[in-house]
């Protein structure tokens, strides 16, 4: 069986380094707010080139504190409209309404998943305060339009990079192209915990500062309250975790493209659409390959009795969930029919050469 992705070989490759940290947690006696976290921060925010990062408890509440900190910093008021991808995973969209914040969905480009930069000035209204780009299956997603509409409309940007750590544009790391952004280290992300875990990187002290004093129940001082926070810090044993793969980040993002540059050469079959490579290969970190294809079902079935594991990402738009039935009577034609169209195949830093050869041939003998 070849699984869709093998979270056991991806952590034991660094086996040695990370039971030592594990250890070295767990006979400390300190489990929170202390040095690993510290030190994970610090390696993380120089990482990406951003003056800031604070670990939080996963990427759904790093992308919640950082609207939550605009509408207490007053750069955002409840009502407010944020413009996002309509075709993303449904924790973006989460974190606009779990702040009363609206939002407003724009269409991707079906060749690249990532929204038209270029249609997101017909859907900016008075209201528009916002925009969430999100760097889906690990992929850029920026324009020097988008930098100029955003000044344009004096809009904040916000980036949704839980599946892009380690991508770049124009020598700059997603994460430090936008005012804020959220991380997640859920285990299947490219940087990975034990568990869950996310963070935020920011170019502003004040909102740094106020996202996190949020995620320690509004406090910058212990038991003195400024704000009605949340508990959702970055545990000791995760930032541990962390902080050893975070050093192999760039090297396994290499594998990756390693993997998905052979897809793209010897993957030849008319019924498969594959990804294009960005002419710049640091502007796609791979998180996933997402392939489309008519009749997928057919496909996965095939692909699946020949020992080969495929997920979809997703299968349902957030706008089409039962839990934005106000949302449902939206019509969206891209984005739904990209959900229709879409299978994600094997990549990892840890498969072998022989595994992806298995599924080029599998897919050139479909
Ligand atoms: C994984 C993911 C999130 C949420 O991260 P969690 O750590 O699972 O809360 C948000 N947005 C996107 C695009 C994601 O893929």
């Amino acid at each position: 069986m070849i699984k869709f992705l093998d979270l056991q070989k991806i952590n034991l490759v660094h086996q040695q380094e990370i039971e030592e940290k594990l250890l070295h947690v767990f006979r400390s006696g300190w489990y929170l707010l202390g040095n690993e976290v510290k030190d994970f921060e610090t390696n993380l925010a120089n990482y990406i080139g951003s003056p800031n990062a604070i670990g939080v408890a996963n990427g759904l509440d790093a992308l919640r504190l950082i609207f939550r900190a605009y509408l207490e910093l007053g750069h955002l008021r409840v009502g407010d409209e944020v413009i996002v991808p309509a075709n993303t995973y449904i924790a973006s969209i989460l974190a606009i309404t779990d702040n009363r914040l609206k939002p407003v969905f724009a269409e991707p480009n079906i060749n690249n998943y990532n929204f038209d930069i270029a249609k997101i000035e017909g859907v900016i209204t008075p209201k528009t305060k916002a925009i969430m780009v999100v760097h889906l299956y690990g992929q850029v997603c920026w324009s020097e339009e988008l930098e100029t509409l955003a000044k344009k409309h004096n809009l904040k940007i916000i980036e949704d990079n839980a599946q892009a750590i380690g991508a770049e544009w124009k020598g700059i790391k997603t994460g430090n192209l936008g005012d804020a952004a959220g991380f997640s280290f859920y285990p299947g992300k490219n940087l990975g915990a034990l568990g869950d875990g996310g963070a935020v990187t920011c170019k502003d002290a004040l909102v740094a500062k106020t996202i996190r004093a949020l995620a320690n129940y509004g406090s910058e001082e212990k038991y003195v309250n400024k704000y009605q926070g949340l508990n959702s810090r970055l545990d000791e044993i995760q930032a541990a975790v962390l902080d050893v793969k975070l050093k192999y980040i760039d090297a396994d993002n290499d594998k990756r493209r390693k993997v998905a540059e052979k897809y793209i050469a010897e993957i030849h079959n008319p019924k498969v659409t594959l990804p294009l490579l960005r002419s710049d290969p640091k502007e796609h970190v791979w998180h996933l390959f997402v392939i489309r294809i008519e009749n997928r079902e057919r496909l996965q079935k095939y692909l699946d009795e020949n020992g080969v594991q495929t997920l979809i990402h997703y299968p349902i738009p957030p706008h089409k969930q039962k839990a934005y039935h106000y949302y449902n009577h939206l019509s969206f034609p891209i984005t739904e029919k990209i959900h229709e169209v879409i299978l994600s195949l094997p990549i990892s830093p840890v498969m072998e050469i022989e595994e992806v050869e298995t599924i080029i041939s599998l897919l050139n003998n479909y």
